[in-house]
């Protein structure tokens, strides 16, 4: 029997009791909200995962939030080794200590050297698994055959595309901004030349294939015939994934640091763009980790930074005029956003706990909780944003969460110094973490223990790295960042399809692509 931590609802109050297959599958609600456990699980044995690999206590996490009647243990188990047996690192995700209190999680030794492999060899697993299973015995047209969309400024494609490849009744389609995104990012997907993997480059921007992919599951016919599945960060399982790595470093740092035992409070430093990785976190201290606070570390695109500040929830500040629809190219691309998309998911939980604080039992504080995210949400819609929520929200809010905004030179500081410290060297996203964890340092005190998330290897932003220590004598980004995995990609062979800035162009070749597909596994 499911646990209601292993049963799912949509923020937006229209579906609950739905199963996580359902939730996997379909990623994102139909009445347009975001999925959610019915219940958040505590983990009272927490403690004793101290000792267990990462894929020990990736099963502990997960099988609280899915049944066994869905997917028994060992079966689980299987798909968790698989998803973790691809990364370079032996721990999985390395703490390093950097100084004093300060550790770094090195959350890159994935397939495609981005913090996003953790969840996505996952999540590919997972799709492979339920697929498999559905389609027992099935033949030609009845199999349910999973037509993977996505657009991508860089890290995602290659992520999905990683835990994708080669993966039976799915094909995955990735749309990129043709000559936009770095070589590297570009090779990482154009070699996998596998079947079932299809690149994309749109003669436009990012935004412009983010509309294309939006256009193509907004349409009923296409959305039918080719059953699209989504792999972007709203799916609830690449966020499950995640809660792991936020457990496992705060036992590394407990056996790394004399001074920290476990039960005592640590602060975690998170990069951030679309709300997923930070939400992880939130669910890790909402089981039971004891976190002090988590710190919401932006780049210039701060909706984040200005909701924590005041409460208010708005893609454009006041000063802009409103006027300027669209986000800045910044050095941490992976964080360029407008609006996160998962912060829907937070939002309901603040709303959630001021009803129960006011007394509504369980059931109703959810009904309440749905009812402000409609609202909010619609006005984000037809205004651009909404707030201040209500100043006891915001507050309890805030005993969880910090934030941070850091601009570019300021990023660019910061691997220049971190270099010059230790030689280690950040990409630009962990180096917007590192800076907002400085300054939680001074306000926090030194004796607080932190851990700043690294959510890339600095070869996949050869130019940030490359402007901020070109000065310093002896540095060659080839001999000294680029792997030698990668540097070989640039020779091989690569397979990409250049179309035009359409979405009825890319649906025909979604169609094409499809009946090729269906022919070859017919046979
Ligand atoms: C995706 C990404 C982020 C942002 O993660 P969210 O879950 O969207 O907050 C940060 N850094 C890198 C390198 C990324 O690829």
């Amino acid at each position: 029997m499911a646990t209601d931590s292993q049963k799912y609802l949509s923020t937006r109050g229209g579906d609950h009791g739905l199963s996580f297959e359902t939730v996997v599958l379909k990623g994102l609600a139909a009445d347009g909200g975001l999925f959610l456990p019915h219940e958040v699980p505590i983990a009272n044995e927490w403690q004793s995962w101290k000792d267990l690999s990462y894929a020990d206590l990736a099963l502990k996490i997960l099988s609280l939030y899915i049944s066994t009647d869905e997917i028994p243990t060992d079966a689980l188990k299987a798909i968790i080794d698989r998803s973790y047996s691809t990364f370079r690192a032996e721990d999985i995700t390395p703490v390093v200590h950097h100084q004093d209190n300060l550790y770094l999680l090195e959350l890159f030794h994935g397939p495609s050297y981005s913090f996003k492999d953790c969840a996505l060899q996952f999540l590919g697993n997972l799709f492979e698994y339920f697929l498999v299973r559905r389609n027992q015995g099935k033949q030609g047209k009845e199999r349910h055959h999973l037509t993977v969309v996505g657009a991508t400024s860089g890290d995602t494609g290659s992520a999905a595309i990683h835990g994708l490849r080669g993966k039976k009744d799915v094909t995955v389609t990735i749309l990129h901004p043709k000559g936009r995104i770095s070589p590297i990012q570009e090779v990482q997907m154009t070699t996998c030349t596998e079947k079932n993997v299809h690149n994309l480059a749109v003669t436009g921007t990012f935004d412009d294939c983010q509309d294309i992919v939006k256009a193509l599951f907004g349409d009923p016919d296409t959305n039918e015939t080719l059953k699209l599945g989504a792999v972007n960060s709203i799916n609830f399982a690449r966020i499950l994934a995640q809660i792991v790595f936020y457990f496992y470093s705060y036992f590394k740092v407990a056996k790394q640091s004399p001074s920290f035992q476990v039960g005592d409070k640590v602060r975690f430093v998170t990069p951030t763009g679309n709300f997923g990785n930070i939400l992880a976190g939130f669910f890790a201290t909402k089981m039971g980790l004891p976190a002090d606070k988590l710190v919401v570390a932006t780049n210039e695109n701060d909706i984040l930074h200005r909701f924590w500040t005041t409460g208010r929830y708005e893609k454009n500040p006041v000063q802009d005029g409103g006027k300027s629809d669209a986000c800045k190219e910044t050095l941490s691309p992976a964080m360029d956003i407008l609006v996160s998309s998962n912060f829907e998911r937070l939002l309901w939980f603040l709303a959630k706990e001021h009803a129960t604080a006011n007394g509504q039992d369980s059931q109703s504080s959810k009904k309440q909780a749905s009812q402000d995210i409609v609202t909010w949400y619609q006005a984000l819609k037809s205004t651009g944003g909404f707030g201040p929520i209500h100043q006891s929200m915001l507050e309890n809010g805030r005993l969880t969460f910090e934030s941070d905004r850091v601009s570019d030179p300021e990023t660019l500081a910061t691997i220049k110094s971190y270099y010059q410290q230790s030689k280690y060297i950040l990409d630009p996203h962990s180096a917007v973490g590192v800076t907002a964890a400085k300054r939680s340092i001074a306000r926090a005190g030194e004796q607080t223990h932190h851990i700043s998330l690294c959510t890339a290897h600095p070869a996949k932003f050869s130019d940030a790295v490359t402007s901020a220590l070109e000065g310093e004598a002896g540095f060659n980004f080839e001999e000294q960042v680029l792997p030698e995995e990668l540097k070989a990609l640039l020779q091989k062979q690569t397979r990409v399809t250049t179309v035009e800035n359409s979405w009825e162009a890319v649906r025909e070749i979604l169609k094409s692509q499809a009946e090729e597909d269906a022919k070859a596994e017919g046979a």
